[in-house]
């Protein structure tokens, strides 16, 4: 598979906060990644830096071969970002934020059919801060897909959720992986993360501690029966 995103030692520091702190890796094309990491351990900001929402203080960060230094505005058309819930879209309806943000991109995607795939047809005239919390994450997941984007970046896309509709917020998602889309997402839930993707990735205090397969990362520790959350435990807590 070839990398549709390279990072190499990027850094972001805050303060005296080393937030991200000399982290390289690379996304392949197609790929389910998770990230995850303790709160705080730098996940959003080495997220963030890939979508070009940051800028690092050092490091290269190519996406779908552009350098997102100079080319961000191109970079853009081409990835969808579901962003953790935030007050952006609590006072407009669901039909307005979809027609909105079809406004912002040459490259669009059926609006009617991405409403059909995540359901929302019967939610287009309420506002989205009504809605519960599994309904807002279709939309925001609606809004990333407008432009028919290569790569998804999900920041903590099922927090929050109840299991009923964080497994059918997974439906959705991987609906779309099997188009060949890569997708890019952050998560404390260790099991969805074993379940769903194909390689993680784990930050600890701004630096990337291991990137692989679940089943690798779990072939690691010495316990039958390991699950992700003790190569959690074992790798991204503690000093
Ligand atoms: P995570 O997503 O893993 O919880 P973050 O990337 O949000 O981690 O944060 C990494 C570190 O950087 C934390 O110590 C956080 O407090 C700090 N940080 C993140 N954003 C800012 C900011 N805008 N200003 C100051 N400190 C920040």
């Amino acid at each position: 598979m070839s990398a549709v995103i390279e990072i190499k030692n990027i850094k972001k520091s805050y303060g005296n906060v080393k937030a991200v702190d000399d982290i390289s890796l690379q996304v392949k094309r197609g790929e389910v990644l998770g990230i995850i990491g303790a709160n705080g351990a730098g996940k959003s900001t080495t997220l963030e830096i890939m979508m070009g929402l940051r800028k690092p203080d050092e490091g290269t960060v190519t996406v779908l071969g552009m350098d997102i230094a100079k080319e961000s505005e191109q970079i853009k058309q081409k990835i969808g970002i579901q962003l953790q819930q935030t007050a952006l879209y609590d006072r407009i309806k669901v039909k307005e934020a979809l027609e909105l943000f079809s406004s912002y991109y040459e490259k669009k995607r059926d609006i009617n059919e991405i409403i059909e795939v995540l359901g929302l047809r019967p939610y287009l005239n309420k506002f989205v801060k009504n809605l519960s919390g599994g309904w807002q994450q279709r939309t925001s997941l609606a809004l990333a897909l407008i432009n028919d984007p290569d790569i998804i970046f999900l920041d903590e896309p099922t927090t929050g959720l109840d299991p009923q509709a964080r497994l059918e917020l997974w439906g959705c998602i991987n609906r779309y992986r099997k188009e060949g889309k890569t997708i890019i997402l952050s998560t404390h839930y260790m099991d969805e993360a074993q379940k769903h993707c194909d390689r993680i990735a784990i930050i600890k205090k701004g630096k990337l501690i291991s990137v692989d397969e679940p089943k690798r990362l779990i072939s690691t520790l010495e316990n039958d029966g390991a699950t992700l959350e003790d190569v959690y435990l074992q790798y991204a807590v503690g000093n």
